[in-house]
């Protein structure tokens, strides 16, 4: 008889093809990008204090955000169980530092993205720039409405963005009337 064929095992996909394909079909620039092992970040309770703050109005107002999200200890468990991470970054031109609707069209193109790639990287554990942008209006209080689809605020983690970009060769800031949003996700 013939010796049955063992069929070969599937290459795992490459995250920055997929990244390059996802963001190609959504027409959205990626400006950088770096994989990088999770023990690179820095977590920070300190940073949670700024949430308190609700200076961008979302604390107490999403599953995402503070008190609800959780506390760092169960981000970090989630986050450390994985190995490597993908960040990538968006930059976005404004008119001038008070151009807040330039800053609000950059946002939205950076979470829309951020959505495929959570989608794209089949559910993946993704932390985005602010709350989780998957509904126009979170459910929150009631159930979360795709708690598959949802995505993790990187602030409300208490991850140090600032300490990330440094780790991860990557600006954390464009420069001059520019504003830049980040995503991990997790692989
Ligand atoms: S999926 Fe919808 S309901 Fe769930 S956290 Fe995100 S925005 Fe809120």
């Amino acid at each position: 008889m013939p010796e049955k064929l063992k069929s070969e095992p599937s290459a795992a996909p490459d995250p920055e093809k997929m990244l390059n394909e996802i963001s190609a079909a959504a027409g959205i620039c990626i400006n950088e990008r770096a994989i990088l092992p999770v023990s690179a970040l820095v977590f920070s309770k300190d940073l949670l204090e700024y949430c308190k703050t609700n200076a961008c109005g979302n604390y107490n107002k999403s599953w995402t955000c503070p008190p609800a999200c959780g506390d760092i200890e169960e981000h970090k468990k989630k986050i450390l169980s994985c190995k490597k991470m993908l960040v990538f970054t968006t930059k976005h031109n404004l008119d001038d530092s008070f151009d807040y609707d330039g800053m609000t069209r950059g946002r939205k193109l950076h979470t829309l993205l951020t959505t495929r790639i959570k989608d794209g990287f089949g559910g993946a554990l993704v932390y985005g720039a602010g709350c989780c942008p998957v509904c126009s209006s979170c459910a929150f209080p009631e159930p979360c409405a795709f708690p598959d689809r949802r995505i993790g605020s990187i602030e409300a983690a208490g991850i140090d963005v600032t300490q990330l970009a440094g780790a991860a060769g990557i600006a954390y800031n464009n420069g001059t009337n520019t504003v830049t949003y980040f995503t991990i996700a997790f692989l």
